[in-house]
């Protein structure tokens, strides 16, 4: 068996060469007086690629989503979210237990969006003062508890048109955004026209050590800075951070592409494999999630397996496995990570084989 291959997510990415260079000989100021000029320049240039008016760096793809809410709430709102979405599951529950605000879910479909009836449904009635009133509406591009999938513009426009009917904002949870970007094709700015604030991850196969940005308006980035320094998320020297995202921006966003041909490679390796299904519509990203239910394995054993044979993967409840690609894994990687889960899964099969029943 030759070396382990870490498909357990796309931010196990050690940072390349020129990246820890490029943080080496960042220039660098006190960023909580706003005199970090590379800092100044990630910010700018975020901004510019995501066609907004401002951004402001944070720690966590978390502390983004988590600002981004106490920028747009006030204290009691109630903030609709999809009940698969990263910020309901995986921020443990911050925009309540320290925003004050309380989460109200709607069932995802499949492909990534909250149905506009369902949203339309969710949204609070101002003038009964019974209901917490609606602060917030949040979305997911891409999805990862829905296998990386895109959320396309036309959707987006549907969920605007209803927030603007509704008054209240739309914030975009975008830690893979430049993947929904390259999966459409189309500029990142085009996916966030409709929305009020966009949090994005340099750390999601972009290779960056630390980092994630929040943008939107110059009022909002302005309340956000507030809300920053009051989690404890004012810097003082991290331009070297900012160098590594910059370092991202030039070199790592184009190549995600690859990602995602590998990720529906390994998609049409594993599912040849006896016992195991796609379980997502289709493979848009660099994310893939297969049901091993027909193995006769729960997901952790078979999680366990795929180890002992060289494959990190992750177990998402009883019977989903989910599968990363990332920089620099490349198509040996995966033809070599499809015949070791083969081999890892395969038991059953084996068994059943011998005994002349298949
Ligand atoms: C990872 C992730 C986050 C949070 O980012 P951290 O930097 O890990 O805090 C938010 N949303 C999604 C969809 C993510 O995958």
């Amino acid at each position: 068996m030759s070396t382990l291959i870490n498909l357990l997510a796309d931010t196990v990415v050690d940072p390349p060469p020129g990246m820890r260079r490029a943080m080496y000989e960042a220039e660098l100021g006190d960023d909580v007086m706003c005199a970090d000029p590379t800092m100044n320049s990630l910010q700018e240039r975020t901004a510019r690629v995501l066609g907004v008016d401002a951004a402001l760096f944070m720690a966590s793809g978390t502390m983004s989503n988590l600002v981004a809410v106490l920028a747009h709430c006030s204290y009691g709102d109630e903030v609709i979210v999809g009940d698969q979405a990263h910020m309901f599951h995986s921020e443990r529950g911050g925009s309540a237990v320290i925003g004050g605000t309380t989460l109200r879910t709607v069932p995802t479909a499949a492909d990534g969006t909250l149905p506009i009836a369902a949203l339309h449904d969710a949204v609070r009635d101002p003038s009964n003062i019974h209901h917490p009133p609606t602060g917030l509406i949040c979305l997911e591009n891409t999805h990862l508890r829905c296998g990386g999938a895109v959320l396309d513009p036309s959707y987006m426009a549907a969920v605007r048109a209803l927030a603007d009917d509704a008054g209240v904002p739309v914030h975009l949870d975008g830690a893979r955004l430049f993947n929904a970007a390259i999966a459409l094709g189309a500029p990142p700015r085009d996916l966030v026209r409709e929305v009020d604030s966009v949090s994005l991850s340099f750390t999601k196969g972009l290779g960056a050590p630390i980092g994630s940005m929040l943008c939107g308006s110059e009022a909002f980035i302005a309340a956000a800075r507030r809300w920053r320094k009051a989690v404890g998320g004012g810097m003082r020297h991290p331009g070297i951070l900012a160098a590594a995202a910059l370092y991202a921006l030039d070199h790592m966003v184009d190549r995600l592409a690859e990602d995602h041909t590998t990720a529906r490679l390994l998609a049409d390796g594993l599912v040849e494999i006896v016992g195991l299904s796609l379980a997502q519509p289709c493979v848009q990203t660099n994310i893939v999630v297969v049901d091993v239910t027909g193995t006769g394995l729960t997901a952790a054993a078979f999680v366990a397996r795929a180890k002992e044979a060289g494959v990190l993967c992750g177990a998402v409840g009883q019977s989903q496995v989910r599968f990363a690609t990332h920089y620099p894994i490349e198509r040996a990687d995966i033809e070599e990570a499809v015949a070791s889960v083969r081999g890892a899964s395969g038991h059953r099969h084996r068994l059943s084989h011998a005994n002349g029943s298949r």
